[in-house]
């Protein structure tokens, strides 16, 4: 789970993607979208506020494997962003939840069954 650097409180994903599309501007927030290495490149750089204690931190303390799901899922769902208001639509961090869920069940299953 991304957790802020300095708090330690878990961080919302749809923040993070929303402070980065802001900072970005939208022309650039699009451009960035439908491209993973840009998408991930203007995170690394991109300086995040935590909303919880308000410090600030840079984009590549957060988890990568998190960051390339979140590019996935925004890339999935048509419409996951409001360009309108600069809104991600996606709760985030519950379909990472999710992800995490189901592969840590597909582990089991496998291991279960003995197959490969
Ligand atoms: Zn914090």
């Amino acid at each position: 789970m991304a957790r802020c650097p300095v708090c330690g409180r878990p961080l919302d994903w749809r923040d993070v993607v929303e402070q980065l599309i802001a900072r970005v501007g939208k022309e650039e927030g699009k451009r960035i979208l439908t491209d993973k290495e840009s998408f991930m490149k203007a995170l690394d750089g991109a300086v995040i506020r935590c909303p919880a204690c308000g410090e600030e931190f840079y984009g590549r303390v957060l988890p990568r494997d998190e960051a390339e799901k979140v590019f996935v899922l925004l890339n999935d769902f048509k419409g996951s962003v409001n360009w309108d208001e600069m809104k991600v639509r996606l709760r985030l961090n519950s379909l990472l939840a999710l992800d995490t869920m189901l592969e840590e069940w597909d582990r089991r299953q496998k291991s279960g069954s003995g197959k490969v």
